[in-house]
């Protein structure tokens, strides 16, 4: 052991071939035999193998990784308590949080009292365990941990839509802030242009504070905006009077639940009630937007994903004939099939042949995509209300029938836009569906206006007035022991 490399060493102590302290001790007992060099003045021994058990709990709770991304390292300042680390969609690739290694999430609101009469009432099969709905993803983990009260904030990442959609499905407020205002460094890439750290908060206040924790340059992020933020507080009076929605007409896209349609026609109608100007706006290239997303996303995807070869982090195959032997095996056994997927169809659109057929071309649709936005606010479109999502949360046993990667890419259509453009965008909780489930509707604001964006959602949110603080009293009163139950009715 003690003629290895230090990384050969390392390698040997992932394998669990020696464990930190028998390797610390072997290192002691020859600093002893070896004495006659005089190399060291003081041996630090009890230090040594206090961090070499450090180093062995370590290793039995699993990777851990060296450094705090920005953003936690940031909450961390603040003197935020973090509780752990939420589940998610493999590499933050899906729409529904139904495809990570550590098994699905589970929507809280499945649990709901009047979930479960509504399924007694259409199915018969309210009591069982399989009866629940999905909490939209990619970041479904954060989505359910605040939605079930079990924290008051959670960071997700937004780069398609992860953070809006589990939120709008869970009943929470989801921040996209703008592309740039909030530090990358320490976010496992997907599309690196696209990417955003995001935030899930019961209210849209709490949204306004955390984003205020985050906000502003990191060196370590060379996107991130050079100059100085401002944290801010939202007024308690808001008037929306003075302001002009734009409604996307585009955005009655197919799919679009009657309920969803409803609820945002309520919200229009409430905001011209209340003076604002409400008009109809065209997004033309609205409709480019799926496939233009799938090739950008698969191309960044196939590049990110190549750092995961086995030899500097993440998982290793222990097939180790050859070099080339061990990389395909690390891959192969290292991602789900969704992301193999993405990995080869990003390769594909690379390839020298098909470079400028298909990722100049989505380059340039992104970009008409972009103007899109810029047409309408420079028209005097201050924000543009939209659904988040298609209608309310399914099945889970629904939801893995259907055809997965063309439903995940159906249920992003009125979130990825605003990634395409770099635009900040926020998901209000606005009602339950029949089933009682939550539906959100969607702010989409110019580029780092998330105060005016913020402003104008918390007012929604008041209007609105889903109530969703009726539903962690509920838990409190002893709702949440009982989830996975099968008394869990008595929510
Ligand atoms: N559903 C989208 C995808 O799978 C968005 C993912 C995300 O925002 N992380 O690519």
């Amino acid at each position: 052991m003690l003629g290895l490399s230090l990384r050969e060493a390392a390698v040997a102590l992932r394998r669990g071939q020696v464990s930190p302290t028998e390797l610390c001790q072997k290192c002691l007992s020859f600093i002893k035999e070896t004495t006659i060099l005089n190399a060291y003045i003081t041996v630090t021994e009890d230090i040594a193998l206090k961090q070499a058990e450090e180093a062995e709990k370590r290793f039995s709770r699993g990777y851990i990784p060296p450094y705090n991304a920005t953003v936690v390292q940031k909450l961390l300042d603040q003197g935020a308590v973090l509780m752990g680390k939420t589940n998610l969609d493999e590499f933050a690739m899906g729409s529904g949080s139904t495809d990570s290694i550590f098994g699905p999430v589970k929507n809280p609101w499945s649990y709901s009292k009047r979930y479960r009469e509504k399924r007694a009432h259409c199915r018969h099969v309210a009591e069982e365990d399989s009866d629940w709905v999905i909490t939209g993803g990619s970041s479904g983990g954060s989505a359910a941990a605040v939605s079930a009260g079990t924290c008051y904030a959670a960071l997700g990442s937004d780069t398609g839509g992860s953070t809006r959609n589990p939120a709008s499905h869970c009943g929470v407020v989801g921040l996209k802030p703008t592309y740039g205002l909030i530090s990358r460094h320490g976010l496992i890439p997907l599309v690196n242009s696209m990417d955003v750290p995001g935030i899930l908060t019961r209210c849209v206040d709490d949204a306004a504070t955390v984003l205020g924790v985050l906000a502003g340059h990191d060196p370590k992020d060379s996107t991130t905006i050079q100059d100085h933020f401002e944290p801010f507080k939202l007024p308690d009076v808001i008037d929306v009077s003075k302001l002009c929605i734009g409604i996307p007409k585009e955005y009655h896209a197919p799919g679009l639940s009657t309920e969803t349609l409803s609820l945002w026609s309520k919200a229009a109608d409430l905001l011209e009630d209340a003076g604002a100007k409400v008009i109809e706006v065209s997004l033309p290239h609205t409709a480019y937007s799926i496939v233009c997303y799938h090739v950008l996303c698969t191309s960044e995807v196939a590049s990110n994903m190549a750092r995961f070869d086995g030899l500097e982090y993440g998982h290793r195959s222990d097939i180790d004939d050859s070099t080339e032997a061990m990389y395909a095996a690390t891959r192969r056994q290292g991602f789900n099939d969704v992301v193999r997927g993405r990995i080869l169809s990003g390769n594909f659109f690379l390839l020298k042949q098909n470079y400028e057929h298909y990722f100049l071309k989505a380059q340039k649709v992104r970009r008409l995509i972009a103007e899109d936005f810029v047409k309408v606010f420079s028209s005097g479109v201050d924000v543009l209300l939209t659904p988040t999502t298609l209608g309310d949360a399914v099945p889970y046993l629904e939801f893995i029938q259907e055809d997965n990667r063309t439903r995940s890419a159906q249920e992003d259509v009125f979130t990825q836009c605003a990634n395409m453009a770099g635009l900040p965008a926020v998901t209000v909780p606005v009602g339950l569906s029949s089933r009682g489930l939550p539906l959100g509707l969607q702010f989409i604001g110019r580029g780092f206006s998330e105060q005016q964006l913020l402003t104008i959602a918390k007012w929604l949110e008041k209007q609105m007035d889903f109530g969703a603080l009726e539903f962690y009293k509920v838990i409190e009163n002893g709702g949440i022991p009982q989830l996975h139950s099968k008394s869990a009715s008595s929510l």
